[in-house]
């Protein structure tokens, strides 16, 4: 069976660094981090987000404030208020968090942050760089996916890999991660990698992910992958985050996109949902945040 990948363990390692690095920082003179989020109406799962984030960015020794607006704010007073965060020399990172109501356009809103400020990596420029595999904010949820390939110390380099889900904020800058060159400024995983989605018939999906060594299911479908799609000993990490109802207690409960209990028989590596890259993916928000002074 599996070795479990504990993202709980891992992230705890990341807040370590971080922390001992902005000690270090403050120490040689330079200003102590200082994280701005703004929360846009009452959303209780965005509301628990922002508080993760901002509690652990303190706890690691930044600083952070949090302006909240209701659902109603318009495009304009978000863009000004972004606008005099940019322009605070004491703010280092902005944090918009998403997503946004109807009437408001998110990329005018990403792209309303200044590019050396962005800790979510969603700026126009920021994913430009990513595509040129030049250093950059990268997207918290891919950097998790690829530090904990990195600190398991799973092998990528001529490897097959599974991406599924193409979205632009996890399954892209995920697959972008894998693919690319290692010796270029921001390093790739050398893989070749498949990037699937919903367009992509079931019995190709599982052909496609019988030849991977390491499936990302980012997808946000419950019980997608399931042993029989699994290669024995492939590495299996599921970034699906999804709410179900359990059939005999009732009870709401997480769990991700693989079906954890079949697939951890043939699997060599997985990461459990709760307990794996969501945690890891705070950690890596930290890390953007703490760090972006030297970028
Ligand atoms: P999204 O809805 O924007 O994208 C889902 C992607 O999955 C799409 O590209 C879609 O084409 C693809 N897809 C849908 N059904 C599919 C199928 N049957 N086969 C293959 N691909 C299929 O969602 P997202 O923002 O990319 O997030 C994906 C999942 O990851 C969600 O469950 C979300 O909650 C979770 N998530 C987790 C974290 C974390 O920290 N663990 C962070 C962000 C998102």
């Amino acid at each position: 069976t599996a070795t479990l990948i504990s993202g709980r363990e891992l992230a705890r390692q990341i807040h370590r660094e971080v922390q001992s690095e902005i000690l270090e920082m403050v120490a040689q003179g330079y200003r102590r981090p200082h994280l701005s989020v703004i929360l846009v109406g009452n959303d209780p799962a965005s509301h628990c987000y922002v508080r993760n984030k901002t509690r652990t960015a303190t706890a690691l020794g930044m600083s952070s404030s949090t302006v909240f607006r209701p659902e109603s704010v318009s495009q304009d007073e978000l863009l000004d208020l972004i606008d005099s965060m940019n322009r605070e020399r004491r703010v280092s990172g902005v944090l918009v968090q998403l997503p946004l109501p109807e009437h408001i356009s998110e990329r005018a809103v990403c792209n309303a942050v200044a590019p050396e400020k962005d800790v979510d990596g969603f700026h126009i420029v920021n994913v430009g760089k990513l595509s040129l595999d030049q250093r950059c904010m990268i997207p918290a949820t891919a950097s998790a996916v690829w530090e904990i390939i990195r600190r398991t110390g799973i092998e990528t380099v001529g490897k097959n890999v599974v991406v599924v889900g193409r979205s632009k904020n996890v399954g892209m800058p995920i697959a972008m991660l894998l693919h690319s060159d290692r010796r270029h400024e921001r390093p790739g995983g050398d893989a070749t990698v498949t990037i699937t989605h919903r367009c992509t018939p079931r019995p190709q999906l599982k052909e496609i992910s019988r030849l991977a060594d390491i499936i990302i299911s980012a997808a946000g479908v419950p019980h997608l992958i399931t042993a029989d799609m699994v290669k024995e000993g492939a590495a299996v990490i599921d970034v699906g985050i999804n709410r179900v109802q359990n059939t005999t207690s009732g009870e709401l409960c997480l769990v991700g996109d693989v079906d954890f209990e079949g697939v951890r028989e043939k699997a060599a590596f997985i990461t459990p949902v709760p307990g794996g890259v969501g945690p890891m993916t705070i950690a890596m928000h930290v890390w953007n945040e703490g760090l972006l002074e030297q970028l």
